[in-house]
């Protein structure tokens, strides 16, 4: 189990096939403003790989773009909208098909208001995850010892929350519902990039 940071791109062949889970950093939260710094990516036995974008990359990224829009490949993430608008407005691909395990735990665990990852981690795995690089400048030319750490442990433990949501959803008899919001989370992302990001277009206010 390691943390692999790399420069501008994936390597080639160190995913094995199956579900990866995806994670980004960026400078802030509007997307085309605050540019994108960081990938992570995992394949789920153990290694996390970080990948690290400089200030004015061209973002060509071959490997990793081949990972993130392979159709046979489920992307999984927590609060999959945001990373899907970074990663289509930098990268220029959908990283689809997507599971949200945020829309999966709001639509299984409706005896609680808190999806954040942590609260998720804590409840689903009994795990204690650290927020506090969350802040930080992901910007700079070094990444310190604790942001990589950070940044690993956000794709660290989707896989396994990922198969106790499954059966959860199965089990509550959401499974279709939820994959239909999956399936519309590319063109939500879209939205927020094309301008509606605090629009929502299914309400009858204007
Ligand atoms: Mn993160």
């Amino acid at each position: 189990m390691a943390v692999y940071l790399h420069e501008e791109d994936l390597p080639e062949g160190v995913l094995a096939p199956g579900p990866v889970a995806v994670d980004t950093e960026t400078m802030g939260l509007i997307t085309p403003r605050d540019r994108l710094c960081l990938v992570q990516i995992s394949d789920g036995r153990g290694d996390e790989h970080l990948v690290r974008f400089a200030p004015g990359s061209a973002f060509a990224a071959p490997n990793l773009k081949a990972a993130l829009a392979d159709p046979a490949r489920i992307k999984l993430f927590h609060f999959a909208r945001f990373d899907l608008a970074a990663i289509e407005h930098y990268l220029g691909v959908t990283a689809a098909p997507v599971f949200c395990t945020k829309i999966a735990s709001k639509l299984v665990r409706t005896y609680t208001d808190r999806h954040g990852l942590k609260d998720l981690v804590r409840e689903l795995l009994g795990k204690e995850l650290s927020k506090q690089q969350q802040s930080s400048d992901w910007g700079g030319a070094d990444l310190s010892e604790a942001q990589r750490e950070y940044a690993a442990s956000d794709v660290r433990h989707l896989h396994a929350m990922h198969a106790i949501l499954v059966a959860r959803l199965e089990r509550e008899g959401r499974t279709a519902l939820a994959q239909a919001c999956f399936d519309f989370l590319p063109a939500r992302a879209r939205l927020d990039l094309a301008g509606w990001p605090d629009k929502d277009i299914f309400s009858h206010e204007s």
